[in-house]
């Protein structure tokens, strides 16, 4: 069992401004580190090892809103096999080749109780049968975004700091308190494995509003599809 703190530095406790925490608190003008789940503009892009990237030509398919997996709460992985450590492998490539930052095994239809997160502090951490076991009572605000709703960002307030606890990849338990960028995408992720989305945190109109233009562009998509089979047949 180990036990790491990040060496983020929160920012200074200040009783009268909106709650901060280091994923919000940078000064004016400078660059966010990252949207959960997609890197900043400029950023430089993952290193995927070739071995590794050569075996996804055809990389797997991200489930996205509306897909029933993404509702279901996920099961406990019964054991940590070979099959196991090799799709947390193959989640860590299209983690990156999707420019994301955190992926829950729901994302690819696994309903799995496991996620990979790779954030600021840029160390690959897998996440077998997590619980996030103490939340600090301070909360944060930060724009998040989700690969399996690409393309919208909305602020979700979430507690500041995290202690988590999962089996790792060998099947060794381990303990992190993470704050910050890290703690934002655990929560995140972890959300995934009860089949809650971010948008199931902000306000109810604007996730209506993104329901109905998943929904909408989901419709124009079938009837395409329904078009293209007419003419083929
Ligand atoms: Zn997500």
């Amino acid at each position: 069992m180990f036990s790491l703190l990040l060496s983020i530095t929160p920012a200074e406790p200040n009783r009268t401004a909106k709650p901060a925490c280091h994923a919000c608190s940078q000064p004016a003008g400078a660059l966010r580190p990252a949207q959960v789940c997609s890197r900043p503009a400029g950023s430089p892009p993952h290193l995927i090892d070739d071995s590794r990237r050569n075996r996804y030509f055809t990389s797997m398919k991200v489930y996205t809103l509306g897909e029933e997996v993404l509702r279901e709460k996920a099961v406990p992985v019964a054991e940590i096999t070979d099959e196991i450590r090799t799709l947390i492998s193959d989640m860590f490539v299209q983690m990156k080749l999707s420019d994301g930052i955190g992926l829950a095994a729901p994302q690819i239809g696994k309903s799995l109780r496991l996620f990979v997160v790779q954030a600021d502090d840029d160390v690959e951490r897998a996440f077998i049968n997590p619980q996030i076991i103490e939340t600090s009572t301070e909360l944060c605000s930060y724009e998040e975004g989700c690969l399996s709703v690409p393309k919208y960002y909305e602020e979700v307030v979430r507690p500041e700091r995290i202690t988590v606890q999962a089996l790792n990849e060998r099947g060794r338990r381990f303990t992190l308190e993470a704050d910050g960028l890290l703690a934002r995408v655990i929560q995140h992720e972890y959300d995934h494995l009860d089949g809650i989305l971010f948008i199931d945190r902000i306000a109810p109109d604007k996730k209506d509003k993104i329901v109905h233009k998943f929904r909408e562009k989901a419709e124009k998509e079938q009837k395409k599809a329904e078009k293209t089979a007419t003419k083929d047949s």
